[in-house]
């Protein structure tokens, strides 16, 4: 296997271990998880799921990687979302229990309107993580693009469901660190890179200020000297992306990483897919515990799907 086929392999089964992780505690407290840690995989709890049932995020996820796999368009990626809600198009078992108001808004739109594509709400309270969450497999199409074009295709996709500017800078953001890890970069270098050069990319880009400002925190630097009460692991788009990078650059393996992801607690699940793509990049498939892999849900599907993907991206990138 390709060098970029194993990463994307290990980048998508590393979200999904973090999804199905978050599952059976998905919407419980920090204080909760302080007093009774994830710390294996676990079956039912939230949503009743046996054990590496993973949900929205990783089959949203798993939906634009075969829309890359297929001839990608913005209109194929939105048309195979669009299916998993309403034909259980990469669902885990056959059913969608799991899905996020603004996301169904905008999949409802699509499935009333087949001529709609950037489905999604574009005001300021339409900024949950329903676009982060499911972005990873841009970092494989056209990430050689150049700057404008690479933001366009992200705020495009990210605007099937999640039409605000400051969702698509997230998607980016994210998408840069993972740049930076796949060209070999350590968890802190690819933070630095990051923090050195967004700010002029957002400039470039014509990010109004008041909007390159939320993202101050995060670009910062000093992201992982906060404490982790100062870590918000809700499902705002901010919140998630600051938290998934807290714990790559926090933690030394794959399993600590996305398990602190998880105790954050609130909304565990998107925060472990986030976080569990990052890290799956980063330590490889060979890192993310036997037993995890050995109970997901559709592992063999998911490795197929890796495969089809990594082939076309690597012939288009001959
Ligand atoms: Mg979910």
């Amino acid at each position: 296997m390709s060098s970029l086929g194993s990463q994307l392999r290990a980048g998508l089964l590393g979200l999904a271990v973090g999804d199905a992780l978050g599952v059976p505690v998905e919407f419980q407290s920090r204080a909760a998880r302080k007093t009774d840690p994830v710390v294996h995989m676990r079956a039912y709890g939230t949503h009743n799921q046996p054990a590496g049932t993973w949900s929205d995020d990783a089959s949203l996820t798993f939906c634009l990687a075969e829309a890359i796999a297929d001839e990608f368009t913005v209109g194929k990626a939105a048309e195979y979302s669009r299916r998993w809600f309403y034909e259980k198009l990469w669902t885990p078992r056959g059913s969608v229990f799991d899905i996020g108001i603004t996301t169904r808004e905008a999949l409802n739109r699509l499935h009333v309107d087949p001529n709609l594509i950037l489905a999604g709400g574009t005001d300021e309270y339409s900024n949950g993580n329903g676009a982060l969450m499911r972005i990873l497999p841009l970092a494989f199409y056209q990430a050689d693009a150049p700057l404008q074009a690479r933001f366009q295709l992200i705020r495009e996709v990210s605007a099937i469901t999640h039409g605000h500017i400051r969702s698509a800078v997230a998607c980016f953001l994210y998408l840069e660190m993972v740049r930076h890890l796949l060209a070999g970069l350590s968890p802190a270098a690819a933070y630095s890179q990051v923090c050195q050069h967004a700010p002029v990319q957002l400039h470039e880009l014509n990010i109004p200020a008041a909007e390159a400002n939320q993202f101050e925190r995060v670009l910062s630097g000093r992201l992982p000297n906060i404490s982790q009460t100062g870590i918000d692991s809700g499902g705002y788009v901010l919140h998630t992306l600051e938290a998934s990078l807290w714990c790559l650059l926090r933690y030394t393996t794959y399993a600590d990483t996305v398990l602190a992801a998880v105790n954050l607690g609130d909304d565990t699940d998107t925060t472990g897919a986030v976080t569990g793509g990052l890290a799956g990049i980063y330590y490889g498939e060979a890192a993310i515990p036997s037993e995890w892999l050995a109970v997901l849900a559709r592992r063999p599907d998911i490795e197929a799907l890796a495969a089809r993907t990594a082939a076309v991206v690597s012939r288009s990138s001959e």
